[in-house]
């Protein structure tokens, strides 16, 4: 049975193009960049190619694209790097909702080496305030680090504002772009952002490659030090493969933006109109508004989100839940708790994400089977309510 995939922000399927495109790197053109010969001229070649098709997609010189081996290694990069650079500067800010690749690296930094850390609160819809963002800068603020849309809830921070903000106070600012890159257009020329991270694996190419956007002049010590590659900001062979197969995504992706932005959205919130009406006490959860277009938090009230995702799956349906089981216990998310979100609710979130493989057909298996999950959990429920 083919799945129907709704977790596209844990990642996504390789486009055939991408494959297609990639294939050749691994068994004819397999040479090392670095090389003198032929061989290592075709792969420099096309990870040059590669360059320029991601900074395509960010509107930015090539020269400013880092290739990583993840969303994680460029968030990590950014981080360590501004830091090592300005050591006398021991503030940083962020905010509740990031993903744990910057949330635990500047708790990293506040625990191991003493940094003071604001993590900024969000609001009811996970919307952050500006005029807290701006009060918190510090003289010896070094790096505020803010993500563009949550993974959890798809809500987008005002990525221009922000950077207004923190650039008029002349700090450095990196963005988790994660899941925004492919999703909404993002122009370099009209974001004043100095580090923006992205990744391979949630635009329809490979896992195991990212990038970072270095923009021109900001000072970025190498994260992984060795070898000269990547212009001597990143050693280690660069993996060719995987760079063309994320430069290929890249571009399919700005061909395909415009297009997923209508029919991704129209069917997520056909998804979400049907679960809503289908479903008591079903609740979205982050700003609609403001929100990525393939994705939908929804809150499934007096349920443990886990159980949902277990009968789902009998059914042929990936989707994610909003706890994570740590130590035996069902801890609701941190993006969900830090919108306030009451437990009853936040166990039972469930977050559908979509991609430009969804079909209605899809979609509607699960408008046509959830509500009788939902009511069946619920007579069993606890809670003894509906
Ligand atoms: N940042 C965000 C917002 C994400 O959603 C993810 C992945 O889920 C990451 C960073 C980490 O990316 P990667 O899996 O490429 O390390």
């Amino acid at each position: 049975m083919k799945p129907i995939y709704l977790d596209n922000n844990a990642t996504t399927r390789v486009a055939d193009e991408v494959v297609e495109a990639m294939m050749p790197f691994f068994t004819e053109q397999y040479g090392n960049p670095s090389s003198m010969y032929a061989l290592g001229g075709e792969a420099g070649h096309a990870t040059r190619h590669a360059r320029e098709q991601v900074a395509a997609l960010l509107n930015c010189s090539p020269d400013e694209i880092l290739f990583t081996s993840c969303g994680t290694e460029s968030d990590n990069t950014s981080i360590h790097g501004v830091l090592e650079v300005a050591p006398a500067k021991r503030h940083l800010i962020t905010s509740r909702v990031e993903h744990p690749a910057v949330r635990t690296t500047c708790r990293y930094f506040r625990e191991q080496h003493g940094y003071a850390l604001t993590e900024l609160p969000v609001d009811a819809k996970g919307n952050l305030s500006l005029s807290e963002l701006e009060s918190s800068l510090r003289d010896d603020t070094a790096l505020v680090s803010i993500m563009h849309a949550n993974n959890e809830t798809g809500v987008i921070f005002p990525l221009e504002e922000i950077a207004q903000i923190v650039k008029s106070h002349g700090v450095i600012l990196h963005t988790d772009a994660v899941q925004t890159a492919g999703k909404l257009s993002l122009d370099m020329q009209k974001l004043p952002v100095d580090l923006l991270a992205i990744s391979g694996h949630k635009l329809h190419a490979p896992k195991g490659i990212g990038a970072l956007y270095v923009r021109r002049g900001t000072k970025l010590p190498p994260y992984l030090k060795g070898g000269h590659q990547e212009s001597g900001k990143r050693a280690g062979t660069e993996n060719v493969p995987y760079i063309v197969g994320f430069g290929k995504a890249c571009e399919l992706a700005m061909q395909n933006m415009e297009k997923e932005n209508t029919s991704v959205k129209a069917l997520r919130d056909k998804l979400q109109a049907g679960l809503l009406t289908g479903c008591q006490n079903a609740y979205v959860n982050g700003d609609e508004t403001h929100r990525l277009p393939n994705t939908a938090n929804i809150s499934f009230e007096f349920i443990e989100g886990e159980s949902i995702l277990l009968l789902l799956d009998t059914l042929g349906v990936c989707a994610s839940s909003g706890s994570a089981c740590t130590s035996g216990s069902l801890e609701p998310s941190h993006v969900l708790r830090a919108m306030g979100v009451p437990f009853t609710r936040a166990h039972g979130s469930i977050r559908f994400s979509l991609s430009r493989y969804t079909t209605e057909d899809e979609v509607n298996v699960v408008i046509e089977k959830l509500p009788a999950i939902i009511e069946r959990l619920r007579s069993m429920s606890p809670f003894g309510r509906k």
